[in-house]
């Protein structure tokens, strides 16, 4: 049976691909650690049972609506490197089902073997998502998403922006904490994965290039089925329906099947208004102004700036009127009374910026913009890279990667934050000032690692670290308020929409 396998690999090898492909005994290994990675084989049993093997092979054939022959020939293979769902097509238990021999027993329809949730209104968050998607878009798909859900059955949906969420979604690289075999594996192969209720989480691949406007893996597609498992539904045997394992593109046919419609209804019911709401693939094609026609319920997201639901790299204050808030290749400013920006592009307004800002400070001298990253540091007067910059700061003892930079007024210095200690230093020569760096503890009630830092006009010295803020007074050293930044302080621009 081994050799029949590998005969064959071989077979397909020389006749039919006619371009380097793994030696079959790669090809083998890669089937098998695909089948147990899919829930059709089980990993001890591996070389144990060839037998097994050809069975989970005819299974998967099956599943996936190619020739049963049980052998690994082109078209298994090919179709094993498809870009699919990271989870398992069938459970163990139903594997078990059908493999030893328990076939007597009543068999349970796919949908309730999984477990669901108790209510009918869920809140959702979205953690993050990659940085040249717009916020706002990435939001609209989301929202659309669970529409799609919620359209028709009885659930419900709504955005929750701080505190708990029912289901979080999060774009991750690589190996992510979830166990090995939940690893992201780069562009292709599994795009995304979720967990069944009520766990509440949908993971997705960092590494895809993911779109929203037609080029590109579609987001939304992928979005809408993950949030199908969150929502407890395993993955269907319908080619068509949006719960099939494998990838699709958006076509102009409904996204929900027969098949994706009784899953859900089955775990919660149709919509109490008896009413299903189906909409064609094009109207998710471009989510800019998503609010598509004949649906009650969609209103413009109420749109708070990205930055308000995460951590922020930088922030600043021109001396003048306006607060710089940066994220990722992103940057918001903030007027004094919270009115916050759109999103600009770093390099929309600067020349030859670093791709995102470690720390960032505007002196109080002379109102030039500090860009910090990595060993460089980058001097603006205006849009105006300054000659010789970026340099290489590091050279002159500043410490790599800066935690922070402020403009300390007292001093007529910056001042850069970087683990336990604090560095002052000389913006003509761009040199540690004598008897620097010193301990942090000259910060009384600073944490270490903080994330930004700014001189506000109101004279207090604001420092970040995740949700948090200290406020720190700079007469008498000490921290005088500390608290959540996002819903605390008014003039970070969080609070107004
Ligand atoms: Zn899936
Ligand atoms: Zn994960």
């Amino acid at each position: 049976m081994h050799n029949t396998i590998i005969s064959l690999v071989i077979l397909f090898i020389i006749t039919d691909l006619g371009f380097p492909y793994p030696a079959p005994e790669d090809a083998l290994h890669n089937a098998q650690v695909f089948l147990e990675k899919y829930g059709y084989t089980e990993k001890e049993k591996r070389d144990a049972n060839l037998v097994q093997l050809e069975a989970a092979v005819r299974h998967y054939q099956w599943l996936s609506h190619l020739p049963v022959s049980g052998h690994l020939d082109v078209r298994t293979v090919l179709q094993m490197n498809e870009p699919r769902c990271g989870m398992k097509d069938i459970s163990q238990a139903r594997w078990l089902e059908q493999f030893n021999g328990l076939v007597n027993r009543k068999r349970k329809k796919r949908y309730t073997l999984n477990k669901k949730w108790y209510k009918h209104h869920l809140t959702y968050q979205i953690l993050n998502w990659p940085w040249y998607l717009s916020p706002h878009q990435v939001r609209q798909a989301v929202k659309a998403a669970f529409q799609l859900w919620g359209n028709v059955s009885s659930m419900a949906f709504s955005e929750s922006m701080s505190g708990a969420a029912d289901i979080r979604l999060a774009f991750f690289d690589g190996d992510h904490n979830d166990g090995a075999i939940n690893a992201f594996d780069g562009p292709g192969g599994a795009l995304a994965h979720a967990f069944f209720p009520r766990r509440g989480e949908a993971h997705f691949d960092n590494a895809e290039h993911w779109s929203l406007n037609g080029r590109g893996r579609n987001l939304f597609v992928v979005l809408a089925h993950e949030i199908g498992h969150t929502l407890g539904l395993q993955h269907s045997p319908f080619k068509n329906a949006l719960m099939a394992p494998y990838y699709k593109k958006l076509g102009k046919d409904y996204l929900l099947n027969f098949d994706d419609i009784l899953a859900i209804q089955n775990l919660y019911g149709a919509p109490p208004s008896g009413k299903l709401v189906q909409l064609p693939g094009k109207e998710f094609a471009f989510f800019q102004d998503w609010n598509p026609k004949g649906v009650e319920g969609f209103t413009t997201a109420n749109t708070k700036p990205f930055y308000c639901q995460s951590v922020f790299d930088a922030i600043t204050w021109d001396m003048e009127n306006l607060f710089y808030i940066f994220k990722g290749r992103q940057f918001w400013t903030v007027s004094l009374n919270g009115n916050v920006s759109e999103p600009h592009i770093l390099k929309h307004r600067w020349k030859r910026p670093p791709a995102y800002v470690e720390a960032a400070a505007v002196s109080g001298s002379d109102g030039k913009f500090y860009f910090f990253k990595g060993s460089k540091c980058w001097r603006y007067k205006e849009s105006k890279l300054e000659a010789g910059f970026p340099q290489k700061c590091s050279d002159y003892g500043l410490p790599q990667h800066p935690d922070t930079v402020l403009y300390f007024q007292p001093l007529g210095h910056l001042v850069i934050f970087k683990g336990t200690k604090y560095y002052v230093i000389n913006e003509e020569t761009l040199t540690v000032e004598p008897y620097y760096p010193r301990s942090l503890k000259d910060w009384k009630g600073i944490p270490t690692e903080t994330t930004a830092v700014l001189t506000h006009p109101d004279g207090s010295i604001y420092f970040f670290k995740g949700e948090k803020y200290w406020m720190f007074d700079q007469d008498n050293l000490r921290v005088t308020a500390s608290g959540k930044w996002a819903e605390d302080l008014s003039w970070i621009g969080c609070k107004n929409s």
